[in-house]
């Protein structure tokens, strides 16, 4: 049995494309591969029951994870490099996503109560060392996967670093997979761009609880240490001030707007998935410093809830800022302090929330969720 079903990568196609225009031979190169290898991952056939083979479901769960290693090729998932309770090895690489994964694993579970991606003891799998001079890193439905960034290029031209530097990457691409089992929002226009939004908002949660930084302290920066010193930028999203996270001769300027009256109307990036979501994290981040403390204890618990309980797979910024708004009301109180930070963080980016609003029917798009309860493997 098999599904058409996105994978999700990290770095937005026009990153890539700004180093196919602007870069060097060698960058100009890499970024094509990498650009052509994404969309053949995107076009793959995704085998629902090889995840089964994979180890990707345990009957009733305690999550282990395994790391596997590629050596460089693209075949999935690769050799076991390290599994749960192994010591770390020599492999920085393995470490890393094992750590990761963990880490990603903790956040959810002491934070949010979630046993694991399905919340039903899902394994976290991960593959590193995949392809050669591979800029990306991605969650496939099933696995993550990590590329080692240009490392093969002479040191004065290489832009990225290898993609497992970076927790927030980690528990980015591993939100795709609690979204895939939540609301399953749909990967297009706002609905999308929302559910990177919850991806970065989420995977900066992971590296807030792992550092144990308050919202002040943190730097609500997405893939820190993932560009090499010879780029001009310190990541590559910026929640405190999207638009702001890089600005350098190759890879341009970053495009993300923090306010929905620069909102970019694009066919691109699946209508601009990784752009638009510069607002929806710009209101978290408003909300999360308004609350003050530890933003997964607040901000992080109102939009755990409305992600489970509340967003469809049709859910719009609109809805979204409605239902944290509700959400924050029951768990808070009506005219909390919360509430109040909620209304005020959507504002900041030009969305006005509604008291109550109707839920938006499924979109019909049930994807590997509906695949998965059909063959009686979704909780
Ligand atoms: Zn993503």
């Amino acid at each position: 049995m098999s599904h058409r079903h996105s994978i999700f990568c990290i770095l937005p196609p026009h990153m890539l494309d700004q180093v196919a225009q602007n870069g060097s031979n060698a960058q100009r190169e890499m970024a094509a591969r990498t650009l052509s290898t994404s969309s053949q991952i995107r076009d793959r056939r995704v085998n629902v029951a090889s995840a089964v083979i994979r180890g990707a479901f345990t009957a009733a769960g305690t999550s282990q994870r395994t790391v596997y290693d590629a050596k460089f090729g693209t075949k999935l998932p690769g050799t076991v490099a390290r599994k749960e309770g192994d010591t770390p090895i020599a492999d920085v690489a393995v470490n890393e996503a094992y750590d990761g994964s963990g880490a990603t694993r903790d956040l959810y579970s002491v934070a949010f109560g979630r046993n694991s991606i399905d919340n039903n003891g899902m394994n976290l799998n991960s593959t590193v060392h995949y392809d050669k001079g591979y800029d990306n890193a991605f969650w496939d439905g099933q696995q993550m996967v990590y590329g080692d960034g240009d490392e093969d290029l002479p040191p004065a031209e290489r832009l990225f670093n290898r993609f497992t530097i970076s927790l927030d990457v980690i528990g980015h691409e591993l939100t795709h997979g609690v979204t895939q089992f939540e609301a399953n929002l749909v990967y297009r226009n706002q609905q999308g761009a929302l559910n990177e939004a919850i991806s970065d908002i989420f995977g900066s949660l992971v590296k807030q609880y792992q550092r144990g930084q308050t919202a002040a302290d943190a730097d609500w920066i997405i893939g820190e240490g993932l560009f090499t010193t010879n780029v001009n930028g310190v990541g590559i999203r910026s929640m405190k001030a999207p638009g702001t996270a890089y600005n350098d001769p190759v890879l341009g300027k970053d495009p993300q707007p923090a306010h929905m009256k620069d909102y970019v109307t694009t066919s691109q990036d699946n209508g601009g998935v990784h752009i638009n979501s510069g607002i929806v994290n710009h209101a978290f981040y408003l909300s999360a410093i308004e609350i003050g403390g530890y933003a997964w204890e607040k901000a992080g618990q109102i939009w755990y809830k409305t992600l489970t309980d509340k967003l469809t797979s049709n859910s719009n910024f609109q809805n979204a800022a409605d239902l944290t708004f509700q959400t924050a009301g029951e768990i808070f109180g009506v005219d909390s302090l919360e509430q109040l930070a909620i209304k005020n963080g959507w504002t900041g980016v030009g969305i006005t929330v509604n008291g109550t609003t109707p839920v938006p029917p499924p979109s019909g798009d049930g994807c590997l969720k509906g695949l998965l309860h059909s063959l009686g493997l979704a909780r």
